[in-house]
């Protein structure tokens, strides 16, 4: 009974609100948290949401233990730990490389934004269309994108 997944998503469903839950879900699918990192039982990442977040979840028997930098106070998952547990129950997260590698980034926002391969993060199977959406959706996030979209496109493909 080792093997066991850590998590599933009707145990997910059952920790958070309805809200939370569906907003977590969008998340998740649109890519808005980076690569989660564990750390024994402790799995963390930063979630893009209206700031960027940082949420912390210890996973034991079962049994969840949030922590996100966001405002949420009740007992139940925040939609940012929810976006990070529903990657944790598809596997998609990589070990820490050492015991004590401290979160990077968490006073350095800039730092964190450094962009895994979809493929990485489990997301090469976005259709062509919410890849577009959530371009587009960064595009107006983020103007500054545009100089580094022309640079991109105008680079010879091998
Ligand atoms: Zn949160």
């Amino acid at each position: 009974m080792h093997q066991r997944p850590i998590l599933n998503k009707s145990a997910i469903e059952l920790l958070a609100s309805e809200r939370s839950y569906a907003d977590g879900l969008r998340y998740f699918q649109t890519g808005a948290l980076d690569q989660v990192t564990r750390n024994g039982n402790v799995f963390s990442a930063y979630v893009h949401g209206r700031e960027l977040y940082y949420v912390k979840l210890r996973i034991r028997d079962g049994r969840v233990e949030k922590q996100c930098s966001c405002a949420y106070e009740k007992p139940t998952l925040c939609k940012h730990a929810v976006a990070v547990a529903l990657a944790v129950a598809q596997g998609q997260y990589l070990e820490a490389t050492s015991e004590n590698q401290p979160p990077d980034g968490q006073a350095n926002p800039e730092k964190a934004t450094a962009a895994p391969k979809l493929a990485q993060v489990g997301l090469n199977g976005l259709t062509d269309r919410v890849k577009l959406d959530f371009l587009d959706h960064l595009l107006a996030k983020h103007p500054e994108l545009h100089q580094q979209l022309h640079q991109f496109a105008a680079q010879p493909k091998p």
